[in-house]
């Protein structure tokens, strides 16, 4: 295994890994970019099948953080930890006690919160070991999960706008992958506004409850790709937008929550070529790190939630740029992010 000449190292500031016998805790904490403020990203937990997919899920993650951070105007940095295990089968209190102890030793340069595999609970256990948390109950904000959705709302409804010149999301097709914290409330935000669901999950159970709640379509999570509707919403895990699957969408728009959906660059262009329309993942999905960094003294939900609406506005100004200049949204997207975070900023509205 190689760092400094890894295919994702891109420049990353600092990549710290942690072992603790006791809890049988292995960790990695990558920091990417430190220029707006503190590395602020979740942490993700995953049956890697090696240390090698740890570390290259936890570069590519935070590398995205710096870009989120940037386009959606808070004064932070980019970092993500990862623990390599099974959510449903390796936690305990041992083994977030010693993550908290971990994060601690970084002495605020990274700032953790939930993702994948991690429950509010979670980040709560992190928090009896430092105070570098974001996302507790006590802070204010809590679980991000249902402002990430949210923000996609904003963004679904931007690109639809933009691609299908339509202004509600009424007798809109969306198939949204991955029925979890995020994919369910967006469920929930977009039954509410008029849309048609067709959902999948690997696991049934989160299946059947969005269809008895939702009345959604349900579709084996291979059979996902080749949804006859308007809007693709990935919801699940990253890199699923490949040669393969480009090739097999039926939908205009690509846009939900999922980190890291391309898997490589290029193939934010090959969804140009196809006339499809991509939110860049880091764009849309930026409402659960925007709503947790007002957390703190006074919290203000409606004035979180209004910052988190402007996630639509930013989407809007980069699908223009990127008709503009010809370019990919995903390319358009990554240069107004460089823009905003290649010189040490104050907090400023990025779009
Ligand atoms: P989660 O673990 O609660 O949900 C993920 C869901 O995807 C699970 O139900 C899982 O069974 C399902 N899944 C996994 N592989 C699948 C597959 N191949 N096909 C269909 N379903 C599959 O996670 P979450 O918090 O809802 O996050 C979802 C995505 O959004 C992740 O990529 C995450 O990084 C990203 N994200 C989440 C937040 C947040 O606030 N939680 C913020 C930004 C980005």
């Amino acid at each position: 295994m190689t760092l400094f000449t890894h295919h994702e190292f891109d420049g990353h500031e600092q990549v710290a890994f942690f072992h603790d016998p006791g809890s049988g805790l292995r960790a990695i904490i990558a920091i990417h970019n430190l220029n707006r403020g503190p590395a602020l990203g979740g942490c993700r937990m995953w049956p890697y099948a090696d240390e090698e997919a740890a570390l290259t899920d936890a570069l590519r993650l935070s590398r995205g953080m710096t870009y989120k951070s940037a386009l959606a105007g808070l004064a932070y940095g980019g970092g993500k930890s990862v623990v390599i295990g099974d959510p449903r089968r390796d936690k305990s209190p041992a083994l977030f006690r010693a993550l908290g102890r971990f994060v601690e030793t970084l002495g605020g340069r990274y700032i953790v919160a939930e993702d994948v595999g991690i429950s509010v609970e979670d980040v709560e256990a992190l928090a009896r070991e430092t105070g570098h948390v974001a996302g507790t109950r006590a802070g204010g904000a809590g679980d991000p999960s249902s402002a990430t959705a949210y923000g996609v709302l904003t963004g679904i409804r931007a690109a639809v706008a933009h691609r299908l010149d339509r202004k509600s999301l009424r007798g809109v097709r969306v198939a949204v992958q991955g029925l979890g914290n995020v994919g369910h409330a967006l469920c929930r935000a977009l039954a509410e506004a008029g849309a048609l669901l067709v959902v999948t999950d690997i696991h049934d159970d989160s299946v059947q409850k969005v269809v008895a709640e939702l009345g959604a379509d349900p579709v084996a999570p291979e059979a996902i790709y080749d949804a006859q509707v308007d809007v693709f919403a990935p919801c699940a895990l990253g890199a699923i937008l490949n040669d393969e699957t480009i090739a097999r969408l039926r939908a205009p728009v690509v846009a939900g929550s999922a980190n890291n959906q391309l898997a490589e660059p290029r193939h934010g262009i090959a969804l140009r070529r196809r006339g499809i329309l991509y939110a860049p993942d880091y764009v849309i999905n930026a409402g659960g790190v925007t709503y947790v960094s007002h957390e703190g003294p006074g919290f203000d939900r409606q004035r979180a939630l209004a910052h988190v609406a402007e996630i639509g506005d930013t989407l809007a100004k980069i699908f223009r740029r990127a008709d503009q200049a010809g370019q990919a949204t995903s390319e358009a997207a990554d240069r107004l992010a460089e823009e905003h975070f290649r010189k040490p900023a104050a907090t400023s509205a990025a779009a």
